[in-house]
């Protein structure tokens, strides 16, 4: 699943498609199928009023907000949002043809595209369809992003993650769940928080509440240097993950425990599944 830094290499990337016009929206068959049969496949509102809401819209800008990535739509009567999450394996391509998309998969299973007043198409391609795209009317109205932690660069979010882990809602709860809670602090999955809780030689099975401060404004700044990291090193290419160019980035190479047999200092790596995913760590570095 993307994580903060591979949305914001999409983001940086799909910067191609500012100041054109969406002239034409196509939703694939299984979308369309979807909705008929009541589920809500990735496009979460009706598919004509997505449609009316994006078409003949100009993109005025991109933004990201955690995991989400958004689109600032404008035509001379308003502004409206397009915002999408990936899921676990969404990928957006801005080119000429779906033929341009290298990887099979993802030619295969384009499920909306934007057809630009440039002549190019921006395709929104998703495997295993859980990921989403809605339009709102500003982000103020989507609570997933109302609820959001600060931006982990923005001023206030350091102080914001050490109250919001020590929060009585999560001091029972293992660090590497409340990780993951966009609540605590935006954009950490799976991958970062093995990683950061590593980078901090905390153990992922340890209680939030039981963590002194400053071993909390360490872990902090481990997630900080992880996800600049990830960013210098184009993101991390797991399985389903690709950019929106459908080139690949190179953190997996930089990974000290995910996925690892062993941790840099050649201790064996213990795996184990925590909030619901297989989380990896090292007993002799991690405490
Ligand atoms: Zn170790």
């Amino acid at each position: 699943m993307p994580e903060l830094p591979e949305v914001e290499l999409v983001k940086r990337e799909l910067k191609t498609v500012e100041n054109l016009t969406i002239e034409a929206v196509k939703v694939s068959d299984k979308v369309i199928e979807g909705h008929n049969a009541g589920k809500l496949t990735i496009v979460k509102e009706p598919v004509d009023i997505f449609i009316e809401n994006t078409k003949n819209m100009d993109i005025l800008s991109l933004g990201r907000r955690g995991k989400y990535l958004y689109f600032i739509l404008q035509n001379d009567r308003h502004v409206q949002y397009l915002i999408g999450h990936l899921g676990m394996s969404g990928a957006f391509f801005h080119l000429n043809s779906l033929d341009e998309i290298v990887e099979y998969n993802f030619k295969v299973h384009w499920h909306v595209i934007f057809y630009l007043s440039d002549g190019s198409m921006l395709v929104y391609a998703d495997i295993r369809r859980f990921g989403e795209l809605r339009t709102i009317d500003k982000l103020g109205d989507f609570l997933p992003v109302v609820r959001m932690a600060p931006e982990y660069d923005s001023i206030e979010a350091k102080e914001y993650f050490l109250r919001a882990v020590k929060h009585s809602g999560n001091i029972s709860k293992t660090i590497k769940a409340v990780l993951m809670d966009s609540t605590v602090v935006t954009g950490v999955g799976n991958i970062y928080a093995a990683e950061s809780l590593y980078a901090a030689k905390i153990l992922p099975t340890r209680k939030a509440g039981n963590i002194s401060l400053k071993r909390l404004e360490t872990l902090f700044q481990a997630i900080i240097d992880v996800f600049e990291l990830s960013l210098a090193q184009g993101g991390s290419t797991i399985s389903d993950y690709r950019s929106s160019t459908g080139g690949s980035g190179e953190m997996q190479n930089k990974f000290q425990v995910y996925q690892r047999k062993t941790c840099p200092e050649g201790h064996d790596i213990t795996t184990k599944v925590i909030a619901g995913r297989n989380t990896f760590y090292c007993t002799k570095c991690q405490r």
